[in-house]
Order: structure tokens, then sequence, then C-alpha cells
């Protein structure tokens, strides 16, 4: 009995020695301090976040794809405090006079570090910056380039109204609800402003873009370095642009292919027949890529950059849509679909039990309503 009650007290003492060691730490919102004792911000917050301590090091090292293209590789993980929102590519197009980038990063110090290295290279400005899609891995750096170099900004229309659109008056001319004011709002709650540091994310405040092209394809010829900048509409969000260099040999599709992770087709859609008439979605933007004529591809994430960096997105969402058709075709419900369709060649791809059944599912949910057309359409 005597050693009974001496081994739970032994046992007792044990499972106190956290709280023992940490009682006199006293903070008023521990959910809201990071590493550096810094605040993490969950809640709507109009300043922008300062913070103290070192800048966050992304310790980028540009690789060189072609004669005139370098780019930056995220990690193939979510958004994490340890990449701090480091997981997607980035890009530096290099012009006789100027660079011209595709798409910023997660944040403003991502952007000022990225074109540290870039400057080492050649030593001119950013002063066009084309922008793959709205999610915020991949623009937030578009401040730094703003004011330091007046960087004229080109990107889909959906960033204006679904980050600025309801909340700020924005300097947004040839749009409805325009009013040429621009209110200071900075530090606007994305993933990227509510999930890092401070010392990550200080002093990244979110701009709307200057130019959305509307036609399906515009060309530009700027600094020497001709380019293609192509809507491929509502596919990986609601709407994606690729940019395409015919001299180079080079398209640069953003989340429109991934390689070595599995894609988030959250805001997404796989295939649907638009109110033109026409296919919309991963599969026709993937078809409309590989339409073009490269010899090496960069995808939004993934380290594959050669001619077959699209092969894997193009079997991933082709597989998806047969086998998803196949169920319904079948009678299997919604609730029973990802365990039916699991599409094992992906199993060992990164992100792949995070992410692939909320795809699958969301198929699902889209392709019961899908009509196979009578007709191939090109
Ligand atoms: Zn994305």
């Amino acid at each position: 009995m005597k050693k009974l009650l001496v081994l739970l007290a032994m046992v007792a003492f044990g499972l106190a020695v956290p709280f023992i060691g940490n009682k006199h730490i006293v903070t008023k919102n521990p959910s809201h301090l990071d590493i550096d004792g810094n605040f993490i911000l969950y809640d709507f917050q109009k300043t922008n976040r300062v913070g103290g301590g070192p800048d966050w090091d992304y310790n980028l090292k540009p690789v060189k794809i072609s004669e005139r293209v370098y780019c930056f590789f995220g990690e193939r993980d979510m958004p994490t405090k340890n990449n701090a929102g480091s997981m997607s590519n980035i890009c530096y197009i290099k012009g006789d006079t100027e660079w011209i980038a595709w798409d910023s990063g997660p944040s403003d110090l991502f952007a000022k570090q990225a074109y540290a290295t870039i400057k080492k290279i050649a030593d001119m400005p950013v002063k066009h910056e084309f922008i793959s899609h709205e999610h915020d891995d991949h623009w937030l750096g578009n401040h730094y380039f703003k004011e330091t170099f007046g960087t004229h900004i080109i990107g889909p229309h959906s960033i204006n109204v679904n980050y600025y659109g309801p909340r700020l008056h924005v300097k947004d001319e040839g749009h409805p609800g325009a009013t040429g004011e621009v209110k200071d709002y900075p530090g606007m709650q994305t993933r990227m402003i509510k999930a890092l540091y401070q010392n990550a994310i200080r002093g990244t405040i979110l701009l709307p873009v200057d130019e959305s092209p509307t036609k399906h394809s515009t060309w530009y010829n700027i600094s020497g370095v001709k380019m293609e900048y192509v809507e491929a509409g509502y596919a990986h969000s609601e709407d994606d642009y690729f940019l395409y260099l015919p001299d180079d040999k080079v398209i640069l599709v953003g989340d429109l292919v991934m390689n070595g992770r599995v894609t988030s087709n959250r805001d997404g859609q796989v295939l649907a027949i638009n109110d033109e008439g026409k296919p919309e979605g991963q599969i026709p933007a993937i078809d409309m890529i590989k339409r073009r004529d490269w010899n090496n591809i960069v995808p939004g994430h993934g380290f594959l950059v050669d001619k077959h960096g699209a092969d894997e997105a193009y079997h991933y969402f082709h597989e998806m849509k047969d086998d998803v058709l196949e169920a319904i075709d079948d009678d299997v419900p919604q609730g029973e679909i990802t365990k039916v369709v699991t599409l094992e060649d992906f199993r060992d791809k990164d992100l792949y039990y995070l992410l692939s059944p909320g795809n699958v599912y969301r198929a699902y949910e889209e392709l019961e309503m899908y009509e196979e057309p009578d007709e191939d359409e090109d």
C-alpha cells in the first residue's frame, strides 16, 4: 500500500513538473505572441504590424531557368511559421533595361530580399509585374515594388474586388464604383497577414492591381521581352493567368500547374461549360498551356521545370474527372466519394492527405452537373 502511494505521488509530481516550471510566466494573451514576443494577429486590425526583432531571413537563392528567366522556389508545403509563406515560385525576367516580375511572393520582406539577390545579377528596376492569380502567397510583395520602383502591376481584377471592393474605395478607374480615391488601409486580412510572424509580415500592405486585361490573350513587348499574358479564367482560382515567352520558350503558369505536391482546388473547378458555351477550368487551362511551344515551365509550386513539368497536373485532373464521373454513374453518394476515388498514383506526393480528399469531394459537387459535350471542341 505504501509503495503504491509513493508511486502515485511520483506520477502526480511528474505530471505537475511542466506547470511548476512555468507558473511565473504570465502573458495576457499568449495566443497572440510569436517566438520573438511579437504579436500574431487573428483579429481584423487596421494598423500595419511592425513588431520587434530582426527581419525574417528567407534565405533566397535565384535559380536560372533560361537565359533571361530567374526564379525562386518555395517549399512544397502549406504556409507555415517555418517557411514564413515561402512556398510558391516567383520569377524575374531580365529585360534590356528593367526586370519584369512574375508574382511578388508572400510578404513585403520576401519581395525585398528576392530583389536584393536579383539586383546582383543586373542592377535594374522592376518596372512591370504580372500576377498569376489572387492567392496571397503570390502577390503580397506588390507594395514593395510599387513603393521602390513605382511598378505598374498587371493582374486579375478579382484581387481588387475580393480584397478591396467592399472595404475600401479603390483608385480603380474603368470599373463601376471607382472613386479615384485611395484610403490608407494597410495590413488587411489574408491568410499570410493572419498566420506569419510579425518579423516576416511586417511592412506588408495589400495593393490593388493597376491593369486587368479582359481579352483572352494580350501581347506585351516590354524592354525587349515579348510576352503573351493569357487569361485562363476560372480554373485554380476565380481568375487565373499565365505568361508565355515565345522567344525564350518559357512559360510561367502560376498555380494552374503544380508538381511534387497535390494542388488545392478549394477555390477552383475541374471542368465546366461557361456562359459562352466554352469549356473552362483546370483541364482546359492545362490544355492551353500544353498548346504553346516551350522547353521550360515554371509551376506555381514544385520544382520540375522541364518539358514534363505539366504532366502530373494533367494526369491528376484527368484521373480525377474520369474516376469521379464513373463513381457518379455507379451511384456512389458524395459522402462516400473519397473512399472510392483515392487517386493512388498521387499518394506519395506532398500534401496528398491534406488536400486530395477535399479536391475529390469538391469535384463530385461540380461534376454532378457536368454533361459531356456531343462533339469535341478545341
Ligand atoms: Zn493559388
